[in-house]
């Protein structure tokens, strides 16, 4: 072979190579699914909570970018819930020692706000003794305390501890909930506040503390408006559709200085439903399908719950959900979970991934109310829930630390090509 024949050859090469890359970029878009991800889990929407509006203008963004995925429609279903939130002072001191918001402790979601100093019972859980718990807390020494014990073993003693959080029943001030690091935060009990303060704390924080300080400013929010937003491509009929999930909201604020970014949760989700909304747009389906970003998932699955109760399309029509809540990691296996509607068609995922070599294997687990398919698969919506599981992404599951630097890309692709490879075989496997 001539230097020339060689470089045409090697020419020729690089051209295929490039139109394979062009092509593969038409249908999963990795740098469109980061560009996404790195803006819903920056500081502008302050982790996507309530206080500060994150969840809101998150909202509006992906309305916008909906718009720009080519979509035909983008409505917005607003509802209401009432939440806790703790968006101002959010300060704690150990023995005089200032520890860490979202590191060393954070609260507990129906917690009031708390101001001032109090003495420390520590619970002895090896020697407990429930009558012995009561007449100390009665003693003069230990009036206004916050009682201190494993997060576990109250949850044992749940009657018991329960009594504790309520006013009048005894003299504790508050909890502090000890729970190993790293120490994590919830939203899914917010939408009521008990009577006394409940902190989480980490024992290396509390271990032999006598006096702990507080100031903790809480928000009650009653009737607060949130939307869903609800991104439709026409396909060519309209007699059924499949239905793309994702929640875009997340934990918000733990004070002025915190905040939880969730870029794994769910910011990874979202993008992944962005982008295959612009799939769809450029390659007309079928099927009708709708892209739908819920908000408050994590106060409880509430927007996904009202859409359930308020469809915008009946619940009959649609052939398969698929809901995808943090993929945004590296596990070579798959987790998911299927509604029992969705059961028979459960083969062809599998036959999917493995024709296509995606992940290693799918791990179906039981069906729970942990995410957005929850609401759909109880009224016999065939659905499947995609969460990438326990990669290196998933320690930082609810902490400040599910950020932009540790989200991982791996699953993204071999996501979206399980989704729209079973919506391929699913239209071939009918006709
Ligand atoms: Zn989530």
């Amino acid at each position: 072979m001539d230097v020339e024949d060689y470089f045409v050859g090697v020419m020729r090469k690089i051209f295929i190579l490039l139109a394979l890359v062009s092509l593969q970029l038409q249908a999963q878009d990795l740098p469109h699914f980061k560009k996404v991800v790195k803006e819903l889990s920056s500081a502008k929407y302050q982790g996507r909570g309530y206080a500060r509006g994150g969840a809101n203008k998150a909202g509006k963004y992906l309305e916008k970018e909906f718009r720009k995925a080519g979509v035909d429609e983008v409505t917005l279903q607003p509802f209401t819930i009432d939440i806790n939130t703790f968006p101002g002072d959010m300060e704690m001191w150990a023995d005089g020692r200032k520890l860490k918001a979202g590191v060393d402790f954070s609260m507990r979601e129906y917690s009031p706000g708390v101001k001032g100093e109090f003495p420390v019972y520590h619970v002895d859980t090896l020697n407990f003794d429930p009558d012995k718990l009561l007449a100390d807390l009665a003693l003069p020494e230990n009036k206004g305390c916050l009682v201190c014990c494993d997060f576990w073993f109250t949850y044992k003693y749940r009657k018991l501890f329960s009594k504790l959080q309520k006013a009048g029943e005894c003299p504790n001030a508050g909890l502090l909930l000890t729970w190993a690091a790293p120490i994590k935060f919830f939203k899914a009990y917010g939408e009521k506040v008990v009577d006394k303060p409940i902190v989480w704390v980490t024992p290396e924080a509390i271990e032999g503390v006598k006096s702990v300080k507080l100031n903790v400013d809480s928000e009650f929010l009653k009737d607060y408006e949130l939307f869903n937003v609800i991104a439709k491509v026409e396909g060519q009929r309209h007699d059924s559709c499949y239905v793309f999930t994702a929640h875009y909201d997340h934990l918000g604020n733990l004070g002025r200085k915190v905040y939880y970014p969730g870029a794994n949760d769910n910011a990874s989700g979202t993008a992944a439903i962005v982008t295959l909304a612009a799939h769809y747009a450029k390659n007309r389906p079928e099927f009708d399908m709708y892209f739908v970003a819920f908000s408050g998932e994590d106060a409880n699955l509430r927007g996904s719950t009202f859409f359930a109760e308020h469809p915008v399309v009946p619940l009959s029509q649609i052939k398969y959900l698929f809901n995808i809540d943090m993929i945004g990691d590296d596990n070579p296996v798959q987790y998911c979970e299927v509604s029992d509607a969705g059961m028979p068609e459960y083969p062809k995922f599998e036959k999917v991934n493995a024709e296509h070599h995606l992940f290693q294997a799918l791990n179906r687990g039981d069906l729970a109310a942990n995410s957005d398919h929850y609401p759909f698969a109880v009224r016999g919506v065939p659905c499947i829930f995609l969460e990438n599981g326990e990669g290196s992404a998933f320690p930082h599951y609810h902490t400040p630390a599910d950020n932009i630097k540790t989200v991982r890309w791996n699953s993204y692709e071999p996501v979206f090509r399980l989704v729209t490879g079973f919506i391929d075989s699913h239209i071939k496997l009918e006709e």
